[in-house]
């Protein structure tokens, strides 16, 4: 509600701001470039900030949009409303095209790519006699609304304003989303998020299309409110000034790019009023100073200014979801005939030289608790990352439920029922516990990224936030709800994965070390949980270190050593089993 009021009131003194008696024309300028510098940094905080896919090329999408619509009006007489969706669909278009061969590539040549192509296509532009070489295109309309033309910057401040306002509305309403907790996740958490059912490619492919479409949007609006397009404002050099406003405003924060966007346009501006005035006109000091003065500022505010803003104020707690909502279906688990749910046959992987796991083969019979056991290194990571299809298999098959899943991808496991907790917790530490969780119910929900956008997304998203909170509270972490999942103490952060890992709603709950970090309560109602899941129907298999909780709780034991498989029982004859006693403690059986 609060941040309803907020919204409400910038945007109620951005549309008072012009009617301001007396206020110089040229601010009207300078507002109208910040809005359309916001539009692209907008895009860039999903991108960069909140995906973690930095982009030093969004400048050549404000490019596709402004000359798509300067041809189209000028050449071919075009209305300018009729050029605007061709100009997203082109813009649009070249992002999927630069997006397939972009997202893929990782760590700093993902960057690297975007500089390739914000160079070549900066060329290509001043080269392409249709565009008018590196002159550019000029004589564009203004924008018009029926017989009334937006031609007065003052006009077009109120269209920019409103792009922003709805750009920054709608795109925050797109990361409180289910698409928007896959979006979150991608930066931190990206494996966690596949076996989870999110595609990680396509989810990228996503946010680096909507963030095109932003700058496509702003390019648009350029061309009408300049009347004329050439290559300078789409180059290298403007990509990396957005990158700048993103980051300084607050690299995850939707209304930060707007404070990123207004600083670094008034200090370009005011640089290149000032230092002519200090130096005189023969000295090009502005963009080492304007440099300097980026830097020091990343410096100074490396979480972004709107962090340093929002602490200012007090937090408000945001509203526990309510029960009172429809639940979502469950997965009705038939009572197969066929004996096991999970069997692994002969499986093998080999990392180079090591065999981390050596012809394993065992079964897991439904409504079982089955332990899997052995020293450190013994494999069992590893055995659960073939299952879940993290890892591929070097020989060997895995079925569930009578399918082989073996080498199928994360996302295509998790849709079978299987769900995993992580030896290494993988949450997204900056989002909230109830977030997290409510990650694991990506499956179960269907709205689209432009439902989100426009808020059409609600029921389902009650429905969802209700079953996170129903499986928090499941796990007794209830209290803890609204807390960032990273403050919680690591033994916690590993009970909040299994609370994720429940609102997948699975048939198989894999769980890696679930009761490391745990003290000895929490250990007793972590069994006491997973009884009840195996009463409910549930069927788990765990790796765990502590003996008394594996011996106490456990149905089947499996033991790895080496990789290999060391014996299979139950724990009575486990604890006696002389192969066992020789791989804990040393000795020859
Ligand atoms: P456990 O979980 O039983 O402690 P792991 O499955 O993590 O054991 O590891 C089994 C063996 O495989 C170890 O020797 C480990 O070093 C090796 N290993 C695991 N993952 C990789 C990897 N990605 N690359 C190379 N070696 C690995
Ligand atoms: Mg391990």
């Amino acid at each position: 509600m609060r941040a309803h009021r907020g919204i409400l009131l910038f945007a109620l003194a951005l549309a008072v701001l012009p009617i301001i008696p007396g206020l110089p024309p040229f601010w009207i300028t300078l507002l109208n470039n910040i809005g359309l510098a916001s539009l692209v940094a907008i895009g860039l905080v999903l991108l960069t900030g909140v995906s973690g896919m930095t982009s030093f090329g969004q400048a050549t999408f404000c490019g596709f949009g402004a000359y798509t619509t300067a041809v189209l009006t000028t050449t071919y007489g075009l209305s300018p409303w009729i050029s605007l969706p061709i100009a997203l669909l082109v813009t649009g278009l070249a992002a999927v095209a630069l997006g397939l061969v972009t997202v893929r590539l990782s760590g700093h040549f993902l960057p690297l790519g975007t500089i390739a192509w914000g160079i070549s296509l900066y060329f290509l532009f001043g080269k392409i006699e249709l565009l008018g070489r590196h002159d550019g295109v000029s004589g564009i309309p203004p924008l018009s609304i029926g017989s009334q033309s937006l031609i007065d910057p003052k006009a077009m401040y109120w269209v920019i304003w409103t792009c922003v306002l709805l750009a920054g509305i709608g795109t925050s309403n797109l990361l409180s989303s289910r698409i928007g907790r896959a979006i979150r996740a991608l930066r931190t958490g990206g494996v966690a998020a596949e076996s989870f059912g999110v595609n990680r490619t396509s989810m990228k492919l996503i946010v680096f299309v909507y963030a095109a479409l932003l700058a496509g949007l702003s390019g648009w609006l350029y061309a009408h409110l300049q009347r004329s397009v050439n290559p300078t404002p789409f180059g290298l050099g403007a990509g990396i000034e957005y990158l700048l406003m993103a980051t300084l405003g607050g690299a995850g924060h939707v209304w930060g790019a707007l404070i990123g966007a207004g600083l670094v346009t008034l200090l370009k501006d005011a640089l290149q009023r000032i230092l002519p005035a200090l130096f005189g006109n023969d000295v090009q000091a502005d963009p080492i100073v304007f440099g300097i003065l980026l830097v020091a500022a990343l410096h100074f505010a490396r979480e972004g200014l709107w962090s340093r803003l929002a602490a200012l104020f007090p937090s408000v707690t945001p509203a526990t979801p309510s029960l009172e909502v429809f639940p979502l279906p469950h997965r009705v688990i038939e009572k197969t005939e066929h004996a096991s749910l999970l069997s692994i046959e002969s499986a093998s992987k080999r990392f180079g030289g090591i065999i981390a796991v050596n012809d394993v083969s065992f079964s897991v019979e439904p409504q079982q608790i089955m332990a899997l056991i052995g020293p450190n290194g013994a494999g069992k990571s590893t055995l659960f990352n073939l299952i879940t299809g993290v890892l591929t298999l070097t020989s060997g098959t895995i079925r569930f439920v009578n399918e082989s899943i073996g080498n199928h991808a994360p996302p295509d496991i998790a849709q079978r029922g299987i769900a995993r907790t992580f030896q290494h917790v993988k949450l997204v530490p900056d989002m909230s516990v109830l977030d997290n969780v409510a990650l694991g119910a990506h499956l179960r929900g269907r709205s689209s990224v432009v439902a989100s956008v426009l808020h059409l997304d609600r029921t389902e998203e009650a429905r969802l936030l209700a079953e996170a909170s129903r499986q928090i509270a499941r796990v007794g972490l209830s209290e803890h709800m609204h807390k960032p999942a990273g403050s919680l103490p690591l033994g916690q952060q590993r009970i909040v994965e299994i609370a994720r890992a429940l609102c997948l709603d699975p048939r198989l709950l894999l769980l890696d070390e679930p009761a490391a970090g745990l003290r000895q309560l929490e250990k007793r109602s972590l069994a006491d949980l997973l009884r009840q899941l195996r009463a409910e129907g549930m069927t788990l298999l765990l790796v765990e270190h502590d003996m008394s909780f594996v011996m106490k709780l456990a149905d089947q034991i499996v033991v790895l050593d080496l990789g290999g498989k060391i014996a299979q029982d139950t724990p009575a004859a486990i604890k006696t089993n002389p192969a066992v006693l020789a791989a804990y403690l040393g000795t020859e059986p």
